[in-house]
């Protein structure tokens, strides 16, 4: 008798999810070089995600988290894997004493790489519509500030706004002149949030999506008495995004901020801090609030996404 050993084709879908699962990781797939202020995409790497067959020919979702080291993206982003990893589970926070891991702390202090990750598996979201979008999420990291030009960060942040349909745009305490700057090589798109962290004028502006709202509209004002060039970048963010939301968000604490040995875990996280967290990943990641990424109009795919990503580093390399 000849024992049948080889796995049936559900089993073998569950080893091949479950290896993918485990080799789950941030991958560069953009790479920022420095010194002489070059672009590279890794076609291969970028590949490797997008054209994976479960999710090649579905219309994608790319939701970008942009900004300075330092800033808390990494951290942000790995409640948003929490989130996407526990749809269906109202604790998808997390256990309270549970490291925080994905995109967080890996290599530790090694230096990191201005350019743009991806995680490696890409959801698949059924939206109440009826319709199965694949979920890309993205972190773009830059130098921005004075070692690397205005130009080479804002040609980053553009990269990644023209290839997402949300684009998060991580600040730290406020929105400044040269954050709008940034801004300013970007063409019309659809999303754009802009997400305060540590926000301390709560009196002033409450936290959250409401106090964001009326904070951004102060600061996204065009008045007759200020400089043509501030005018002008106001003018021209209003003209390029469809929808711009703000969302102020509490400082997490001095275990998050300070402490060398903190790992991640909610129990060392102020209370604010998790409450608006838990209002604010929905908000962006939701299936009802999924923005598919348009391109002239139309819904995208994967596949056509490797095609665009192609076409952009072209426009910015030449
Ligand atoms: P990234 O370089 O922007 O990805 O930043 P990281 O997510 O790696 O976080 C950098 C440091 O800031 C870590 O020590 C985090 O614990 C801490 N951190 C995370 N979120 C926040 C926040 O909202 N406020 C402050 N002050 N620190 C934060
Ligand atoms: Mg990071």
């Amino acid at each position: 008798m000849i024992l049948n050993i080889s796995p049936s084709p559900e089993e073998e879908k569950a080893l091949l999810s479950e290896e993918d699962a485990l080799s789950a990781r941030p991958v560069q797939i953009v790479v920022a070089h420095e010194d002489d202020h070059a672009f590279e995409l890794d076609e291969a790497a970028l590949e490797r995600i997008l054209l994976q067959e479960h999710v090649r020919d579905l219309n994608v979702v790319v939701v970008s988290v942009a900004g300075a080291f330092r800033k808390g993206k990494s951290f942000l982003l790995d409640f948003m894997l929490r989130f996407m990893y526990n749809q269906t589970s109202c604790s998808w926070l997390g256990g309270h004493e549970e490291p925080l891991t994905g995109f967080t702390w890996r290599g530790g202090c090694e230096r990191e790489t201005t350019g743009i990750l991806a995680w490696s598996d890409v959801f698949v979201v059924d939206k109440p519509d009826g319709s199965r979008v694949a979920v890309l999420l993205i972190d773009t990291q830059g130098a921005f500030d004075s070692q690397s030009t205005i130009k080479d960060c804002a040609t980053l942040f553009a990269l990644s706004t023209m290839t997402s349909s949300v684009q998060v745009y991580n600040l730290s305490q406020n929105v400044q002149e040269d954050d709008l700057q940034h801004l300013q090589v970007c063409v019309c798109m659809r999303t754009l949030m802009f997400l305060i962290r540590d926000w301390s004028y709560p009196y002033e502006h409450p936290y959250g999506l409401d106090g964001g709202k009326s904070f951004l509209e102060k600061r996204l004002q065009v008045k007759q008495n200020q400089h043509e060039e501030l005018q002008n970048v106001r003018k021209h963010i209003h003209s390029c995004f469809s929808n711009i939301g703000c969302f102020l968000l509490p400082h997490p604490g001095l275990k998050v901020a300070t402490n060398p040995n903190f790992d991640g875990r909610l129990t060392d996280i102020d209370d604010d801090f998790k409450t608006e967290l838990v209002n604010l990943v929905p908000i962006l990641l939701s299936p009802k609030n999924l923005v598919e990424k348009e391109i002239g109009g139309s819904k995208v795919t994967c596949r056509d996404l490797v095609q665009y990503f192609k076409a952009y580093m072209k426009i910015y390399q030449g």
